[in-house]
């Protein structure tokens, strides 16, 4: 008969071996879909290249196009560029099966981009080819780029994100930014809790639109995620503060600082974990306003879907990135 105490070891025993079991499925697991996404995105590269050699339009485009709608559509499809039909087939009578010339008869832009003839706006090459052949008739420039996002989609923050995309895909070659930072760096002392939603003593009846995460004037304050400066200045309720768009149709808001990182503008492309300004308690005021409440970082989250921008808690999302803070 073993003794109570030997049981008991065995048991613990098990359990550390169920658990070691667990951690190193989940662990394996999670490097399997990182290393899935990597090959989704490289395979997908490969189509934008394949596109550039046929239309002359840099991949990025296609890239950061398909990147910003496909934001937009919860699926798992490698392209997602939807055209409306009433573009894609103009007034042709029969929408199926469809051959490219008939509808380029009937003033529709739908394409055959893979040779079978067809116009079919669920197949991406074609999609692609003819999101290429639209923009390749306003011309090759960035400015030109941006001409004919505007008369495609006639929407400012869709084309300003799509070029924003465009610019990061091109500059790091890549389509890939998964890597995320906590706001405030490792080994500073600061303070946080879910105050989504509660209300707020100035500028009338409004509700608390994000996090405030309380620190020491002057802790530096970083980027999350990887992205391009939208908007950097003062306001009246958030004091210095910044805007940051990240390529997954987000907008970073950054409030109440005390002052900017150093050469740090609009347009700039920021790194996850790149320092952009500092904590301060600006705010509440006119232009320099400082001091009407304790130092904090107001941090908020804005998603675009297409049509409107609507905020959603960042609470989440700080307790995420503050665990793998780098
Ligand atoms: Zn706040």
């Amino acid at each position: 008969m073993i003794s109570k105490n030997a049981e008991r070891r065995n048991f613990l025993l098990l359990k550390r071996t169920i658990i070691l079991i667990l951690c190193s499925y989940f662990l394996l697991t999670t490097i399997a879909h990182a290393e899935e996404k990597v090959d989704e995105d490289q395979q997908k590269i490969q189509l934008f290249k394949q596109m550039e050699v046929l239309t002359f339009i840099p991949w990025y485009y296609y890239a950061a196009i398909n990147q910003y709608e496909s934001n937009l559509i919860d699926d798992k499809q490698l392209i997602h560029i939807t055209i409306p039909d009433e573009k894609w087939y103009g007034l042709a009578p029969i929408r199926e099966k469809t051959n490219a010339s008939i509808i380029s008869m009937f003033g529709g832009m739908g394409m055959d981009g893979d040779g079978d003839r067809i116009a079919d706006p669920k197949n991406p090459r074609d999609t692609l080819l003819t999101i290429g052949t639209y923009l390749q008739q306003f011309g090759y420039t960035e400015q030109d780029i941006k001409t004919a996002l505007w008369h495609y989609y006639k929407r400012e923050l869709t084309v300003l994100s799509i070029m924003n995309y465009a610019k990061l895909f091109k500059k790091y070659q890549s389509i890939t930014f998964d890597t995320t930072a906590f706001p405030i760096p490792k080994g500073y002392n600061y303070s946080y809790r879910n105050t989504w939603g509660d209300a707020r003593g100035f500028g009338g009846r409004r509700i608390h639109e994000g996090t405030d995460i309380f620190a020491d004037y002057g802790t530096p304050v970083r980027s999350t995620q990887y992205g391009v400066v939208e908007l950097k200045g003062w306001n009246k309720y958030g004091g210095w503060r910044i805007g940051i768009r990240d390529i997954y149709n987000r907008y970073h808001y950054f409030a109440h600082l005390n002052g900017f990182a150093e050469g740090i503008e609009v347009g700039d492309i920021v790194e996850a974990g790149q320092t952009i300004g500092s904590v301060g308690s600006s705010g509440y005021g006119p232009p320099g306003t400082a001091g009407k409440f304790p130092p904090h970082l107001h941090y908020g989250l804005y998603k675009d879907d297409g049509k409107k921008e609507w905020s959603f808690d960042p609470y989440p999302y700080l307790k995420k990135w503050e665990r793998n803070n780098p």
